[in-house]
């Protein structure tokens, strides 16, 4: 059996892995795919759907 991460043979002790670092990488992999809520980078997005509510500041 091979690592899926990196296709190493697996290490019985990180089975079905190679090593601790592709066993954490996987976790990572699935967390990334389930949760897929945006991160602040693409918060600005939204506000261009309603630009004029800071129209009339002036
Ligand atoms: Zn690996």
């Amino acid at each position: 059996m091979s690592c899926p991460i990196c296709a190493k043979p697996a290490q019985e002790r990180f089975r079905p892995f190679c090593s601790r670092g592709c066993a954490d990488r996987d976790l990572l992999n699935w967390l990334d795919g389930r949760y897929v809520a945006p991160a602040g980078d693409e918060g600005d997005l939204p506000e261009a759907d309603a630009p004029l509510d800071h129209g009339p500041l002036q």
